[in-house]
Order: C-alpha cells, then sequence, then structure tokens
C-alpha cells in the first residue's frame, strides 16, 4: 500500500530523529512567560505520555539540561517545544534547534538551594534581595529548577538575574514552601562569555507581529537551512528591504534576527559610508561583505541605504554612482548558499535605485508601518516590563491618546514617565551613597500622571 501523502510545508520539523526531538520555538506571551514552563501541543504530550504540570528535562547543546514543567498550549503546532530565552540560553539553544524533552521522573522537592545574584545584574543596589526579589518568585510556584540554571526576576524597576549554584539532593530539584532558599547576596558570580544574553530577542520587539513572521520565514530559514533551498531548487532570497518612518523598530527587528538566529551582525550606516574619502566607500563595502561571508551565517544591515543607492538617473553625484554599482556586484556576487543574508532599511523606497529591488537582489519588501493601538499598547508594555506601575496606570489609555507615536517615541515616553517619578523621589534618595536600596527602589511606583506628564514633554 502506498504511504498516504505528506504535507511538505512542515518538512523542516522531520529532521526530527526521535519523537521526543522537538524544535524549539519561542514561547508566546513575550516578556511574561514564566521561564519555568515548556509549552507542548496536546498531541504531542500524548506522544510523549507527558501531562499538565509534569515535571520534564530538557537536553540541549553543549550537554546542557535544564527542567520546566509542562504546560499544553493548543495554539503550538505538533513536535514545537515553546520556551522563553532564558530557558533557551541555559540549554545554550537558539529557536529552530532541536531540543530533546523526556518525562522527569522521580524528582523530589529540595531541601536547599543555594542561589546568588550575577554581579553585573546588582551593579549598584544593594540591600536584601531574597526579600524583594527571591521569595515572591518562589512563592506558591513549586518551581522546578537544576543545579547551573540562570534565571531572571523582575521586580520593581529592575530586573535581577540569578543563578542556582547549588541544590540538596543534588541537580534537579522543586523548589517548594518546605524549601529554604539561600540567598548568596555578598557573592554575586560573575559571568562566563557565554552566559550574556546577546542582543534584543524577539519579545522586545511590538506591535509588528506580522512582519516578524514574515521576516523570519525569509530570514532564519535560509540562515539555518541552506541545504534546504538548494534540494528544492529554490533561491533563497539575498535582500530584504524594510521601509518605514524612522523609530519604528527597523534596526531593533534586524538586531533580534540576528540575535535570535545565531547570525553574526554587520552594520553599514548609510550616510556614514557615504561621506568617506574618494575610493573609500566601496573599499569599506567590499571589506564588510568579505567580511560577513567569513564568518557566516550573517546578516548585513545597511541603514538607510537610500543613502548609499540613490537612484542614479536623478543622482548627478559619480560617487554615488559608484557606490550603487558596486553594491550591485556584491549582492549579486553572493553565493546564494553563503548563508548570507542583506537586510536593508530605508523611510524612502522610492528614491533607491530601482536596478536594487530586481529580482535576486533586495526582492522582498516590507512595511515597517507606523503602530496601530493594538501595537502601541504592545510597545507600552515591553518599555515598562521592568517598571513598577501603581494600580491607576491605565496603559491602554495611554495607547489610546498616542495617535502618531512610534516605537522610538513610545520608549522614550516610558523613559520620560520613570524620570519624573525619581523626581518626585528625590528627597529619599541618598545621592551620596555609592547604591540604591533595593528597599528604596521598590518603593518607587510610576503613576498615571508620571505618564500623562511624558506625553506631553
Ligand atoms: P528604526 O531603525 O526604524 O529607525 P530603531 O529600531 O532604531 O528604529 O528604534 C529605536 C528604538 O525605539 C529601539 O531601540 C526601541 O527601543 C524603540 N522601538 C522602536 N520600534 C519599536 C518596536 N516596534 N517595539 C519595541 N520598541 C521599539
Amino acid at each position: 500500500m502506498e504511504p498516504p501523502k505528506k504535507d511538505y510545508s512542515t518538512a523542516i520539523l522531520e529532521r526530527k530523529k526521535a519523537p521526543n526531538r522537538l524544535v524549539v520555538d519561542d514561547a508566546e506571551g513575550g516578556v511574561a512567560v514564566d521561564s519555568s514552563r515548556v509549552a507542548l501541543s496536546p498531541a504531542t504530550m500524548d506522544a510523549l505520555h507527558i501531562f499538565r504540570n509534569d515535571v520534564v528535562v530538557l537536553r540541549g547543546k553543549r550537554r546542557r539540561e535544564t527542567v520546566c514543567y509542562a504546560a499544553k498550549d493548543e495554539s503550538c503546532p505538533d513536535g514545537l517545544a515553546r520556551v522563553n530565552r532564558v530557558v533557551r540560553g541555559n540549554l545554550r539553544l537558539r529557536l529552530g534547534d532541536l531540543v530533546t524533552v523526556s518525562l522527569c521522573a522521580g524528582i523530589k522537592d529540595a531541601a536547599r538551594v543555594a542561589i546568588c545574584p550575577y554581579e553585573d545584574s546588582v551593579d549598584g543596589i544593594s540591600g536584601n534581595l531574597f526579600d524583594a526579589y527571591l521569595k515572591p518568585y518562589f512563592k506558591d510556584a513549586r518551581r522546578p529548577v537544576r543545579r547551573g540554571d540562570r534565571f531572571v526576576v523582575r521586580g520593581n524597576m529592575h530586573a535581577v538575574e540569578f543563578k542556582v549554584v547549588d541544590t540538596d539532593p543534588d541537580e534537579c530539584v522543586v523548589v517548594a514552601p518546605g524549601t529554604e532558599v539561600f540567598c548568596h547576596d555578598a557573592n554575586p558570580v560573575k559571568r562566563e562569555d557565554e552566559e550574556r544574553l546577546d542582543g534584543p530577542g524577539y519579545d522586545d520587539v511590538g506591535g509588528i507581529r506580522k512582519q516578524l513572521a514574515q521576516i523570519r520565514e525569509l530570514v532564519e530559514l535560509p540562515l539555518r537551512h541552506p541545504k534546504l533551498f538548494k534540494t528544492l531548487g529554490v533561491k533563497p532570497p539575498k535582500g530584504i528591504l524594510l521601509y518605514g518612518p524612522p523609530g519604528t523598530g527597523k534596526t531593533l527587528l534586524a538586531r533580534a534576527i540576528a540575535a535570535e538566529s545565531g547570525a553574526n551582525f554587520v552594520v553599514i550606516n548609510g550616510p556614514e559610508i557615504m561621506s568617506m574619502m574618494a575610493g573609500q566607500s566601496e573599499d569599506n563595502l567590499r571589506k564588510v561583505f568579505a567580511q560577513a561571508e567569513a564568518h557566516a551565517p550573517s546578516i548585513i544591515f545597511m541603514d538607510e541605504i537610500d543613502a548609499i543607492a540613490p537612484n542614479r538617473e536623478k543622482t548627478r553625484g559619480e560617487v554615488e554612482r559608484r557606490v550603487v554599482s558596486q553594491l550591485l556586484t556584491l549582492m549579486d556576487g553572493l553565493c546564494p548558499r553563503a548563508q548570507v543574508m542583506v537586510i536593508g532599511a530605508t523611510n524612502r523606497p522610492n528614491s533607491i535605485d530601482p536596478a536594487l529591488r530586481r529580482f535576486g537582489r533586495f526582492d522582498k519588501e516590507i512595511d515597517i508601518g507606523v503602530p496601530d493601538e493594538v501595537g502601541r499598547l504592545e510597545i507600552l508594555r515591553i518599555h515598562s516590563k521592568d517598571m513598577p506601575l501603581s494600580d491607576d496606570v491605565d496603559l491602554e489609555r495611554i495607547g489610546k491618546d498616542t495617535h502618531g507615536f512610534v516605537g522610538a517615541d513610545l520608549a522614550a515616553l516610558c523613559s520620560e514617565a520613570a524620570f519624573q517619578c525619581i523626581r518626585q523621589k528625590m528627597d529619599v534618595l541618598d545621592l551620596e551613597a555609592d547604591t540604591i536600596d533595593v528597599e528604596v527602589l521598590n518603593s518607587m511606583s510610576v503613576i498615571m500622571d508620571d505618564l500623562v506628564h511624558a506625553k506631553e514633554v
């Protein structure tokens, strides 16, 4: 009998070798998502005999492991495991990598766990971290942890990153109400290089969900699986043009794609490169492309590409013409499987040379417009996520009242509101002290008036 027909749109998922090898995806819900949780589809849970709230072991790269509790996610496609960025960091995994998920049988409640903050995340603050951060984090939660895990606790005004340095019994345990949690405030740990969170993540980008999905498909897939394209006989796109007003998040989006997919990120600033001495602009372009190819997978981000590549018919400058031709040559010279993607950003897509927008060059264009009300609210939530908001704060109202604001304006609004709140607390702040007590930090909260004031400045 012939096997049933397969759906090739999910071909990439079939790389998995065993049923419990799942493809890592971002946890939906962004910043608010719990780092103790892995979301799986009901069918995946059935196939792996995992029930809701079971503790599972996740195995990543470099023999890294962590433990999470399983959550059923009806919207999650089969074969995917959704975890947030902190969990991915613990596993040394990027989106699209494979993770092994298995039931953690016999995990015990911990008698004791020892936890240290990371030095760079408590720089400049002092006071009782246990009461301010760890107690609320572990309260009523029954969180599974593994020795060596890193986790982030968002307190008021400030997020602190901690490391689980020891557990009793050893390795994987559940921090239960009876667990003694030792917080070694006095011995913060230094971060190893590989533990650094590199660049912004998808959860830092708001209001452009559709564009994000589109660009992920165009960039992540070819960068990660160039062979797939070769097999299917299609050429992945070499260039993508993002267009939209300044401050809408084009650079942020490109950086997030690079960080999340693990690609090397090179920036070319249009006006900067054009201001160089004769001949140097082309030279620099060549160097950047060579460097990107040598360190592939890479993303070359060209900000204000209209300055580098203006329409040759409309410009009289000899330099511009030479630079445009150089750019065309470099783009055409990129081997489709070189795993180098060029992302151009411009405010004025119609002013760039039409030759650049042809097939095989910047042949995909994505409109990053001014955010609507829902988008503005999403962006406000992102930029106020580390801010203590008092109960009277109505972010939806601010989202409604900020018509025409772009992401950068909303980010500025949030930081202005925080400054406004600080100005009013000057009387309790000891400006002579080297550090600020966490209690003082946590007693501060941004009120609606601060945000309304910030909107007006
Ligand atoms: P562009 O490249 O479109 O000019 P940027 O990416 O440089 O804009 O945006 C500047 C800053 O504004 C970002 O670093 C970020 O803090 C904020 N910002 C802009 N757009 C967004 C967005 N969509 N979501 C969250 N923050 C944003």
